[in-house]
Order: structure tokens, then sequence, then C-alpha cells
């Protein structure tokens, strides 16, 4: 059977390694299929297409684009995306356009709480000025004694109600998959089980997802517990939802799922790469 990842960050987002280390990594891992998704930019797909023709490994190019439905924030993943299509480049750039006064604004917010130097502590972290992102700021608090560890951080100061989270406009749900689909990609919904929202929240934003054009949902991902991987097992049968199966790898230290080392879609599913491989 294939070993298929199809949800894995670089540096051009907030990854920790580049496109060529990751489709090492990806390799070292067994993984046959790999996509790197970085979000809101594919800026590292070239490298990582020439990394993956080197050594064999199937490389196939995604972004995760940040959106914002009934005010939640939602995250997309585009598979088997044309990354040069007009329509995705344009749409990527207006989201990457508003991280940057997010970020001030955050490092305002945390000067006022008593940690002053954030925004340009976290620019450092960030391989582009306007991909500059939470995780950045959650890597400069770390360095700073400010918690334990990433995660330790976002729950104290980058979530919802706490210091350094401002919230933002991103892409609206229908024109992110608009892009996906002009690219000719694949909308698939990340990580459904993190949504903060109840079931009927739930059903509700996979309608608007089905009605506008997505086709996918992620079913295996590093933050599903078992309980949940059946029940978006389910809800893909129930809605006609292809499959998807990511890692979510966001670097050495912070992810402990690794690429590739995730339990295989329940035998319900359809997996979405069916038709690539
Ligand atoms: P942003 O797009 O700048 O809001 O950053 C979102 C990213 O922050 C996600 O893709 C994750 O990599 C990271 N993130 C969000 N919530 C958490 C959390 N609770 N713990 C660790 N990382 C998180
Ligand atoms: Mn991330
Ligand atoms: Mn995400
Ligand atoms: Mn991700």
């Amino acid at each position: 059977m294939r070993n298929v990842d199809l949800h894995c960050h670089s540096t051009v987002s907030d990854g920790l390694l580049s496109p060529s280390e990751l489709v090492s990594l990806a390799i070292k891992g067994g993984v046959d299929v790999l996509a790197l998704t970085d979000h809101d930019d594919v800026a590292g797909l070239d490298e990582a297409r020439c990394a993956a023709e080197a050594s064999g490994i199937r490389l196939i190019p995604g972004v995760e684009i940040s959106v914002t439905w009934d005010r939640l924030t939602v995250h997309i993943v585009g598979l088997n995306i044309d990354s040069k299509q007009s329509d995705l480049v344009q749409g990527l750039n207006a989201v990457r356009g508003g991280r940057l006064e997010r970020a001030q604004k955050m490092g305002d917010s945390l000067a006022a709480a008593g940690i002053p130097g954030a925004f340009e502590g976290a620019l450092t972290y960030a391989s582009s000025d306007e991909m500059v992102g939470r995780t950045h700021f959650a890597r400069f608090l770390v360095a700073q004694g400010k918690a334990r560890n990433v995660s330790a951080v976002f729950k104290r100061y980058l979530v919802k109600g706490k210091p350094g989270y401002v919230s933002h406009r991103w892409a609206a749900l229908g024109d992110a998959i608009a892009w996906i689909r002009a690219a000719g990609g694949i909308a698939v919904l990340a990580h459904p089980g993190r949504y903060k929202v109840g079931s009927a929240g739930l059903r509700a934003l996979m309608d608007d997802f089905k009605n506008l054009g997505g086709e996918a949902i992620e079913v295996v991902t590093s933050n599903h517990t078992q309980v949940q991987v059946h029940r978006f097992a389910d809800y893909a049968q129930h809605y006609g939802f292809l499959a998807s199966r990511g890692s979510d790898y966001h670097g050495p230290g912070e992810s402990f799922t690794l690429p590739g080392r995730l339990a295989a879609l329940p035998s319900i599913c359809k997996p979405v790469w069916q038709a690539w491989t």
C-alpha cells in the first residue's frame, strides 16, 4: 500500500524545514506521495518538485488557504494545483497582503500586555515579512522564556481572548474554493475536528463547503483522535467527499507525527489520491 501524506509545511510558511529538507525527511519516513501545503503561499513548490524529481518520490503541489467562514477561521487545502494559475496567484497575494498589518497589531497588543518587541522578534523567525504568522510569534515568545513550548505559548498568548490574538478577515470560503478549482485542483477541508463549532455548525460548514465546490475532507490528520477519524469517515461517506490523509507536519520538536506516520484511511473512504496514483 502507498504511504501518502498530503499536508506538510516548510519554511516558506511556518514550518522549520526547507522544502528539500522536508522531501528528504518524507523519503526517510517511507512516504511515496507527498504534498507540500504551505499557508497562503506556493513559493516552496519549485524547490520541492526538484528535490522530489531527483529522488523518485511523487510531489503533489498544494497550498493551505486561510479562510473566514461565519467569523470562524478555517483552512482549505488545495491539492494538485497549477501553482502558476493567475486566479490562484492573485488570490493568495491578497490573503498574504493582510498578514503584516495583522502582525503589527499583534505586536502592539502584546506590548500593551507588557511584552515589547514581539513584532520585530516574530519577523526574525519568518522567511518573508508577508508570511509572518502566529507560529513565528510563538517561537519568539518561547525564546523569550514566556512559555515552555510553542503549544503552551499559544494557549497563554495567541488564541481568542488572549493578549496576542487579533481577529482577522481571511479569504471567503467560496473564493478560496474557486481559486483552487480554477487552478485545476481539489479543495479539501483541513483538520475538520479542530474547529470549535458544535455538530450543527460543522454540518453547516460542510454543507456550504460542498455547495461551493469542495470535494474532499481530511479524515486522517495528526490532530484527530480515532473517534474523530471514524466520525469524519462517516461524514465523508454521507456527503460524498473524497478522503485525505496528512500529518500537518511543521518541524522537529514541534510536530510529533512525522510525515507519513499516520493511520491508514478507514476502508469505507474513497482516497482523494485515487485519481493520481
Ligand atoms: P496563523 O495563520 O498565523 O493564524 O497561524 C496558524 C498556525 O498556527 C497553524 O497553522 C498552526 O501551525 C499554528 N497553531 C494554531 N493553533 C495552535 C496551537 N494551539 N498550538 C500550536 N500551534 C498552533
Ligand atoms: Mn501552521
Ligand atoms: Mn491548518
Ligand atoms: Mn497546516
